[in-house]
């Protein structure tokens, strides 16, 4: 802490950045200013923070690039001209009700994001599916997360993370795939490796085409071939089988489906599936030996797995793993998905996605749909899902879909296919862009645009991957006229004629969502800010008795299926991607790096962050660069069927020959769309999740010539 400042107030929050959702302080100065720190008392990172997170301050102090009052504009030619936020919302809701009047309430969407606050997303999921009447209500955390969510849901029976950050202490075998954690979940990470560096015993295993940070301390790198990860979790089965590695006891108490499996990752030799893997059979052997010895076994994972055509499969083939072996519900022990955003979990835990409903129940319950609307007291609640994310694009496209909102995300930097999004965006008939930047590319499309408060400037909670609610403090005021992104959206509600939405504070919005939750597995009936504050943080389920919640699940083996047994998948290993081909005989692969967030709206305007890796970049192997003449900082081209985008070249051997890495960050934002690295990735989605296939598609690679 700088000791010349003088602080006028400490406040606790967390981070906004990645699903770790570290503790911060903010210290707030007394000319307004913020800077932060990490907080020790804070049980997910004990007083840490990663570079994104130190640097958090920036991105409030500096309003520089802030959207101030709302602006409106009568047709697409017209400038945005600044007008007030009665005008702004009485339009909107002008627009949406003949729409809807006109064409039914699936003409309108609601595309939010997972870095909303907890409070923010179960409003704009009650105004839509409990009065608008649609399902169309969905969030970026499609594009990250919803194959764990399917993974859980098809084999514990719900989208329940099982353990706690403090099983990393616990557990003796480490199984990371598709993630590196290094980078983008570094606290978790900076957890593993202190463990790993107290007790040189504990395995790490590492299953990546790339050779990434996290490898630093791993025994064993699996440099598997791009989208083969189904192949190696049955292979890495079978051996656990063979070898007498498995539980049987709690096979046969607590799971299903344990025949099928067998007869599945029996299909192919070890031989075989090392081939297709590209890997060693006796890697793969010495996986199995590692996790099959192993006292508490945790497999990690995130966008590897998640981001693929195949991506249900993919987790439900890995959580296979800590099933047969019994390593779920005991400490040290289980599968844990990394979340991606801050509050992907908060989300899901008030129903903010297309085919969910709040408490994670389900649309397609007849029972679940009567108990949420008899709740809200509002319309019918349809049963078909809505449009998810990629969905809604296509459906504006067509004309199906006429207006969309769109709150704190950039489709135009993260979708998959983004020229084509971009397309159907421009034909839509109405856009409300709600956001905290005037830099995003959505602006160009605006019909009407609305200015939210960011981080540190509203109060609420969100849910990390350990399901840690966290109270956020509001700190300072937004600047402007901008407005926390709950009292807008109750706001433009109130102006549609809906009652159920007058709040007289965020908390009565907390403490409802709390009430539809008293029953259900995510039970935190009976609490609110006033026990956040006092204990920072609960781990849902909350239960009265036990002070700081539930920190691990199924300790008694019982899951949330209807026979309240684990449900082993004998998945196909199919791969249902684009293939490389003679015209584009590249695998291309996309992912973050360490410094910057999402779309790099914050990120993107620290100049500390930006030091790191200034510009996108084309991870190449040398080989393939020799014989393409590509030298390193060359410019190259990179084509997919859908378009191109120019990058660094950047030569190693860090990736496996015939693959290529771009990161997603980069889009028209401080730049233009030349190095968009989604203008080529594939909206190719996975049949279960919609999940798009981010993770693989074919391109080739040229050096750029000037013309
Ligand atoms: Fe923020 Fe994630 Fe870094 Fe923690 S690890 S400080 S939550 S970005």
């Amino acid at each position: 802490m700088p000791q010349t400042k003088k602080i006028a107030e400490q406040l606790t929050s967390t981070c906004s950045y990645c699903g770790v959702g570290c503790g911060v302080l903010i210290q707030k100065e007394k000319n307004g200013n913020i800077f932060v720190e990490g907080d020790k008392n804070h049980p997910s990172s004990k007083g840490m923070l990663c570079s994104k997170g130190l640097n958090l301050h920036h991105t409030v102090n500096d309003k520089s690039d802030r959207l101030l009052y709302p602006q409106m504009r009568y047709n697409k030619s017209m400038p945005l001209q600044r007008v007030s936020w009665d005008d702004a919302l009485e339009r909107s809701a002008a627009v949406f009700k003949t729409f809807i009047e006109k064409y039914g309430p699936n003409s309108v969407a609601f595309y939010a994001s997972g870095q909303c606050l907890t409070e923010e997303y179960y409003v704009i999921n009650k105004l839509i599916k409990g009065f608008i009447g649609s399902n169309n209500i969905d969030t970026n955390s499609r594009l990250c997360m919803s194959s764990a969510v399917v993974g859980y849901k098809m084999s514990i029976g719900e989208d329940s993370v099982p353990i706690c950050y403090d099983d990393i202490e616990l557990a003796d075998c480490f199984y990371v795939t598709g993630a590196n954690p290094a980078w983008c979940h570094p606290i978790i990470w900076r957890r593993v490796e202190a463990h790993k560096a107290a007790n040189p015993d504990v395995k790490i295993i590492i299953v990546d085409p790339r050779v990434t940070d996290t490898c630093a301390i791993a025994d064993l790198h699996l440099q598997l071939n791009p989208g083969t990860d189904i192949t190696l979790n049955h292979a890495i089965g079978r051996l656990l089988i063979e070898q007498g590695y498995i539980d049987i006891n709690f096979i046969q108490q607590h799971a299903e489906g344990y025949e099928a499996y067998k007869a599945v990752v029996f299909e192919k030799s070890l031989e075989e599936a090392a081939h297709i893997c590209g890997l060693n059979p006796n890697d793969i052997r010495l996986a199995a030996q590692y996790i099959g010895e192993a006292k508490g076994f945790i497999s990690m994972w995130t966008m590897g797995l998640n981001q693929s055509a195949i991506g249900t499969n993919k987790n439900l083939s890995l959580i296979n793993l800590n099933l047969i072996t019994g390593q779920i519900g005991k400490p040290g022990a289980g599968p844990f998905s990394l979340t991606g955003q801050p509050n992907a979990m908060g989300g899901r835990e008030v129903g903010g996605l297309s085919n969910l409903l709040p408490a994670h129940r389900n649309l397609n319950n007849p029972l679940h749909r009567q108990e949420v609307q008899a709740f809200w007291g509002g319309k019918e609640i349809q049963e078909k899902p809505g449009l998810t994310a990629t969905e809604m694009f296509e459906a504006l496209e067509t004309g199906q879909l006429k207006a969309i909102w769109i709150l704190c995300t950039n489709p135009l930097t993260s979708l998959p296919n983004t020229r084509q999004a971009e397309a159907a965006l421009k034909k839509a008939k109405f856009v409300v862009v709600q956001e905290i930047s005037n830099k995003p590319e959505t602006l160009a499309y605006a019909d009407v645009v609305l200015p939210a408060a960011a981080w540190a400037e509203k109060e609420g909670t969100m849910t990390n991957s350990e399901r840690r609610i966290t109270y956020l403090h509001k700190a300072v005021d937004a600047p402007g006229e901008a407005l926390p992104d709950a009292e807008i959206i109750c706001k433009f509600a109130q102006k549609m004629g809906y009652n159920s939405f007058s709040y007289n504070n965020v908390e009565e919005i907390f403490i409802e969502h709390t009430k539809l939750t008293k029953g259900t597995n995510i039970d935190i009936f009976g609490l609110n800010y006033t026990i956040l504050k006092e204990h920072r943080s609960i781990q849902w389920p909350y239960k009265k008795h036990k002070q700081n919640g539930t920190k691990r699940l199924f300790e008694d083996k019982k899951f949330y299926t209807p026979s309240q047994k684990a449900i082993l998948h004998a998945v196909p290993d199919t791969l249902t991607s684009e293939k490389p081909n003679p015209d584009f005989p590249f695998i291309l692969t996309t992912g973050r790096i360490r410094d910057q967030w999402h779309t790099r709206s914050k990120t993107g305007k620290v100049n500390k962050l930006n030091q790191h890796i200034k510009q996108a970049y084309l991870e190449i192997h040398v080989q393939d660069a020799e014989q393409l003449e590509l030298k390193e900082d060359d410019i190259a081209i990179i084509t997919s069927a859908r378009g191109e985008v120019r990058a660094k070249v950047k030569i190693g051997n860090t990736i496996k020959p015939g693959v290529v890495f771009l990161p997603m960050h980069w889009g028209k934002i401080l730049g233009n769309d030349l190095n968009r690295a989604n203008n080529i990735t594939n909206d190719l989605l996975d049949p279960i999740s919609k999940e798009p296939d981010f993770k693989y598609c074919a391109v080739k690679v040229a050096k750029y010539q000037k013309p």
